[in-house]
């Protein structure tokens, strides 16, 4: 299978994060590879993926305990065959482990470093077929370092004596420890090493809401004629609609989508590889596979379904390093059909809450208050400075003081026990006496009706930009009712004030996303 069905249908996301493709490659074709990365940004994927793609086991050494069996438990969820071997197993873990070892079956064993020291562990890896050796936590080779674990110390004698790629991962840069985990892990010869920062500084970023989306994306290709670019599309039938329009506006364009033949993709993605500054309107379909240094600029006529789908798009222009710009265009429509496709998929609960998850991050990002580069870096863990070279660094955003109607919000909120959605809430706010509200008594809150300065729909954009600002998250096993989280308090309590922003309210009176 290839790494993109491995990550859909096993790991359940439809893109990479940013620096795990290059990763993944090079631990799969069995490189020594030293990854750098910080923390939240993906790591364990990057040596499960390739387990799933190689033969044999990979054997996983990791120093905590709760974090091993969290990950098998997560594994063995997605239909993964994998297990750890911890002071902390009963006799009938062990077993199975051992069971399916001796079957051949196992693709991953987590074990701790403490196991290295006891004799059998080795032979017992050797006869199980180990191919691979991920260490997680790799900093802890490090005598100097706070994580110092002696045990770590055995790992670089047993990638020798089974004589297979080892890949490690830490998220910690400093270029000491990077020479030690060197010296102790690979014996002094550099592995393939990845430690690019996510940030893309040649690539602009702007959002804008939508406003007659065809006439954004013409004009914003318009003021790029010559210059290769993609626009992503939500749809097949918009890709092919939107390139004629390009097209009647003097453009190259062309469009691509999963449904054309093999042969057409192909020669299409030839076309955009070899011709000077044609535009090619596409579904998510395209990219993958086009490598193609000099994409001037990349827009959205929809929203993308993540925020790491986002990056991954973007991502592919600019490669050359030279200036390349893009533009996301979000509206209630979109929303509405990102959540449905959430909610109607197949996948279970938890992986359903953690896609609105980064759903909801996209949002966040797409009415950000300030530097969108600060919270892109920021959701993948990276701290930043305001970029200069976004939309919101270019001009700042009208901004108001919020503070009140985010506490009538909150007090909505809570006084109905965080058990509603956005819809309700709202009602109650505008003091509206439907029969839900006033068999349940809510029109006796003293929240009741105290919301009139705004009217449905800027509740709504204000309700949106308190969940980009994770205030309030959105319950996905409650019908979307919204709780609030411990940032939220100190506002409720008087101790912060908050900042929304004034034109997103303003253009929600009759526009503006939907929230759920
Ligand atoms: P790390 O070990 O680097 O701290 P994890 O491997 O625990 O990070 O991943 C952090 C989070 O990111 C997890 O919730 C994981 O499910 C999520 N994640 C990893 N890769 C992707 C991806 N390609 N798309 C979406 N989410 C991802
Ligand atoms: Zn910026």
């Amino acid at each position: 299978m290839s790494a993109a069905t491995l990550l859909r249908d096993v790991f359940g996301f439809d893109a990479f994060r940013p620096g795990q493709e290059d990763i993944v490659t090079a631990v799969t074709q069995g490189r020594n590879t030293l990854a750098i990365m910080p923390t939240g940004g993906g790591k364990s994927l990057c040596f499960q993926l390739p387990a799933l793609a190689r033969d044999g086991v990979t054997v996983v050494i990791s120093p905590l305990i709760a974090l091993m069996r969290d990950q098998v438990r997560a594994l063995k969820a997605a239909g993964v065959e994998a297990g750890a071997l911890t002071s902390g197993n009963t006799d009938e873990e062990t077993d199975a482990i051992w069971q399916a070892l001796e079957e051949g079956r196992l693709k991953l064993l987590y074990m701790a470093p403490e196991r290295l020291a006891s004799g059998g562990t080795e032979r017992m890896l050797r006869r199980a077929n180990t191919t691979l050796i991920a260490v997680d936590e790799a900093h802890c080779v490090s005598q100097w370092g706070h994580d110092f674990r002696p045990d770590y110390l055995r790992i670089g004698q047993l990638r020798r004596s089974l004589g297979v790629p080892l890949a490690a991962f830490t998220a910690t840069a400093d270029a000491e420890t990077q020479v030690e985990i060197i010296e102790k892990l690979f014996d002094g010869e550099a592995p393939a090493t990845f430690l690019h920062g996510f940030d893309r500084p040649n690539i602009h970023l702007a959002f804008a809401a939508k406003n007659g989306p065809r006439a954004q994306i013409l004009d914003f290709a318009g003021a790029r004629k010559g210059r290769s670019g993609i626009v992503y599309c939500g749809t097949r039938a918009k890709t092919e609609t939107l390139a004629q329009a390009l097209r009647e506006a003097g453009h190259s364009a062309t469009h691509y989508h999963g449904g054309m033949d093999p042969e057409m993709r192909r020669q299409t993605e030839h076309r955009f590889t070899t011709e000077d500054g044609l535009i090619v309107v596409a579904t998510v379909a395209f990219g993958m596979g086009v490598d193609k240094p000099d994409i001037r600029w990349v827009a959205h006529a929809d929203l993308p379904k993540s925020i790491e789908a986002y990056y991954q798009e973007i991502g592919r222009a600019g490669r050359d390093g030279a200036p390349a710009e893009t533009l996301t265009l979000y509206g209630p429509e979109d929303i509405k059909l990102r959540r449905a496709q959430i909610d109607e998929g197949m996948a279970p609960p938890e992986r359903r809450m953690a896609d609105h998850g980064r759903l909801n991050a996209l949002l966040g990002l797409a009415e950000a208050l300030a530097c969108r580069r600060t919270t892109l870096l920021g959701y993948f863990g990276e701290t930043a400075q305001p970029c200069g070279h976004c939309d919101l660094c270019d001009t700042p955003p009208d901004t108001f003081d919020g503070t009140t109607a985010v506490r009538m919000a909150l007090s909505a909120i809570l006084r109905t026990d965080q058990r509603f959605g956005a819809g309700y809430l709202i009602d109650i706010l505008l003091g509206q006496l439907t029969d839900k509200i006033t068999s349940r008594n809510h029109d006796s809150l003293p929240t009741f009706g105290v919301g009139k300065d705004y009217d449905r729909r800027q509740w709504q954009a204000i309700f949106r930009q308190m969940m980009g600002l994770d205030l309030i998250r959105p319950d996905p096993d409650r019908y979307g009712a919204f709780w609030m989280t411990e940032a939220a308090r100190p506002i409720l309590k008087g101790d912060a004030t908050i900042t929304l922003r004034r034109d997103t309210i303003t253009a929600a009176k009759g526009r503006g996303p939907a929230v759920r």
